[in-house]
């Protein structure tokens, strides 16, 4: 018998809004923060220290690495010329998915994780398909397990909603990265 003790799920959390809709939406597991997108660097920590709050409220595990923007814009410069200025949605942000669910697939596998999801299916904003299409094939690639979900479609949306507002939870003016400050929420 194998002495390898797997763990759960490890959940990626792209901020606490989102974190908050999918927990009620049933998701569980450790938490992994990984948002090299993410800028400028105090809106980084912003995002962060909200689902620090909310783990330590809910007392669950969570995983966050030091704030390494490069890993974001070295994607982006060995992608193809003027991927900057692709609007919100397009072929930047497919990027920018990948590599969060890439990096979440890493850790999955080092830890032996048994499987993850990710909260970007938690918002209304975003291309859930596209998203749950990458998070398999990462899987596919890395020999891990992604279960697709969306989150936003939960019954407790509203209540989500609400719990959001009554926590006080920050909710970001724009998606992200540098290159979507200009078009806010
Ligand atoms: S708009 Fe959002 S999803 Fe798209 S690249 Fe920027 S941070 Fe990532």
């Amino acid at each position: 018998m194998s002495n390898i003790v797997r763990k759960c799920h490890l959940l990626h959390v792209c901020c606490a809004p989102d974190l908050v809709i999918s927990y009620l939406a049933g998701a569980r597991g450790d938490l992994f923060f990984y948002n090299p997108n993410i800028h400028p660097q105090q809106e980084y920590e912003k995002r962060l220290n909200e689902v620090l709050r909310l783990a330590k409220l809910w007392d669950l595990d969570i995983i966050s690495v030091e704030y390494e923007p490069s890993d974001f814009f070295e994607r982006l410069a060995g992608s193809e010329a003027g991927i900057e200025a692709e609007p919100e949605g397009g072929k930047r942000c497919e990027i920018c998915f990948r590599l969060r669910l890439e990096k979440c697939a890493e850790v999955v596998k080092k830890s032996g994780y048994a499987s993850f999801s990710t909260t970007l299916t938690a918002s209304p904003k975003k291309n859930v398909q596209l998203i749950n299409n990458f998070g398999i094939e990462v899987s596919e690639d890395t020999g891990t397990m992604y279960l697709p979900n969306i989150y936003r479609k939960s019954i407790l949306y509203n209540d989500a909603q609400k719990l959001i507002n009554q926590l006080g939870i920050y909710r970001q003016g724009y998606c992200g990265c540098a290159f979507s400050i200009s078009t806010p929420y």
